[in-house]
């Protein structure tokens, strides 16, 4: 069966990277997003309410039956390694995230000399979009509507409230 990792902190999850979600289930049978876990950041959602709002949004966007959601702390190689998964998924939106996932990409190959590295291309319209732009709007009170899940938005909303 083929299987890739999609990791990221998805703090929140984007529009942008249920693209390369959807992108991704269309050219292995399961994907299993794994939520990376720092324990130096803190979150504007805890690992708890990330895993849930991601299973629910998966739910409502009928991906359940492909995508696992998962979580882990520590080196993304070693946790690959562990699940004997080959394929490691990664979303590119412009040329200035190309320089951060080659050398990314060439580090974990030197560490996991099996794992490869998929760049899926994010669609035009989420192509700025990223978590820390959208928390960042949504602190100021901008509109974040278009970026985010209406569940996500809703979980956003509660926080503040
Ligand atoms: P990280 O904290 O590692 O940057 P993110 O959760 O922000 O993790 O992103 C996880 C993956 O999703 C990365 O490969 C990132 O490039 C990709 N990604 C994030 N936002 C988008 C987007 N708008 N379009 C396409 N890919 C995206």
């Amino acid at each position: 069966m083929s299987i890739a990792l999609y990791p990221g902190s998805f703090d929140p999850l984007t529009n942008g990277h249920i693209d390369i979600l959807k992108r991704a289930c269309t050219v292995f049978e399961k994907v299993i997003l794994g939520i990376i876990t720092n324990p130096n950041k803190t979150p504007f959602f805890s690992l708890e309410e990330r895993k849930k709002i991601i299973t629910s949004v998966i739910e409502e966007i009928s991906l359940e039956n492909r995508v696992i959601v998962d979580s882990f702390d520590g080196l993304m190689v070693n946790y690959a390694k562990k699940k004997n998964i080959r394929v490691v998924i990664r979303g590119l939106r412009a040329v200035s995230d190309f320089e951060y996932e080659l050398a990314l990409s060439m580090m974990n190959k030197r560490l996991y000399s099996e794992l490869e590295t998929i760049f899926l291309m994010t669609a035009s319209e989420y192509s700025f979009i990223s978590s820390n732009l959208v928390k960042e709007v949504f602190k100021y009170g901008g509109d974040i509507k278009n970026y985010v899940h209406p569940i996500v938005f809703e979980e956003m909303q509660k926080k503040i409230k």
